[in-house]
């Protein structure tokens, strides 16, 4: 569902985030993307969600080839791709209950539908009594909770998720990585940057190492690998 083929990016400035990459994730896949900083797995990850085009290569998602994708198709392929970050970017002044809906207020849901869906959601990430509070009334998991519950909302196929558990002590991480477990269980497609490496060598994935923009390992029920 994911494919890259010979995929390179270099930036206006120079820098060559990826030379050469080329990778198949099928559909219900969880894959960790590990390697050291500045290696390139952002830039991996912001090209298959069209944050980045690709300055040679090609990358299909669903069977879209997103890096020639037309500016009006862009938001029908992103609707099916949802992003978590380390630092969640949750809207400040909005509640937990606004920022989910607000994903698919931007798809054009009716509100009926938009009511039951984000209390389902927010039933699914544990957080159904809190819906009425802002951001800064949250914990840093119960934020990163819901913006988990925002990515899902729209029933996408694909998970990325750049460091979900960056900013987050090892338990309350453990509780995110069942939750992002459970959803790759219920048939998402999950695809993971990651620096944890507890979490990688305890809940054993696809682990793809990127170091100096290629693929240097790329192993089923992987580990780790680093010291850092
Ligand atoms: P990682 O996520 O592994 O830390 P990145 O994909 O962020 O790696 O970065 C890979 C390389 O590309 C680094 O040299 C970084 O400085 C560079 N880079 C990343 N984003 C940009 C950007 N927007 N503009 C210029 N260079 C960038
Ligand atoms: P990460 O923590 O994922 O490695 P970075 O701290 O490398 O992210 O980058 C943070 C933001 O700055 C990203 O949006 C990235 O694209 C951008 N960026 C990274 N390196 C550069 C660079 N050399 N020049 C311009 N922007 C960059």
């Amino acid at each position: 569902m994911i494919e890259m083929q010979d995929v390179w990016k270099t930036y206006p400035n120079g820098a060559h985030a990826l030379q050469g990459v080329s990778v198949k994730i099928n559909r219900n896949e969880f894959v960790y993307v590990v390697g050291p900083s500045g290696a390139g797995k952002s830039t991996f990850m912001k090209l298959i969600y069209r944050e980045e085009v690709p300055t040679k290569g090609q990358i299909s998602v669903n069977g879209f080839n997103i890096g020639k994708l037309k500016q009006r198709k862009i938001p029908y392929v992103r609707r099916n791709i949802g992003v978590v970050f380390q630092d969640y970017r949750l809207l400040p002044k909005l509640t937990a209950y606004e920022n989910v809906a607000f994903a698919m207020e931007v798809i054009e849901a009716p509100q009926r539908i938009i009511k039951k869906r984000v209390m389902e959601v927010l039933e699914l990430v544990g957080l159904k009594a809190k819906a009425n509070r802002e951001p800064s009334q949250l914990s840093g998991g119960e934020q990163q909770r819901i913006a988990i519950a925002r990515a899902i909302v729209n029933n996408p196929s694909v998970i990325i998720a750049d460091e979900p558990t960056g900013n987050l002590d090892p338990e309350t991480s453990w509780e995110i990585m069942q939750l992002l477990d459970e959803i790759n269980f219920r048939g998402t497609t999950i695809v993971m940057a990651t620096h944890n490496k507890e979490i990688v060598n305890t809940m054993r994935k696809r682990v793809l190492a990127i170091e100096r923009g290629q693929i240097v390992r790329d192993q089923l029920r992987g580990e780790y690998g680093y010291e850092f």
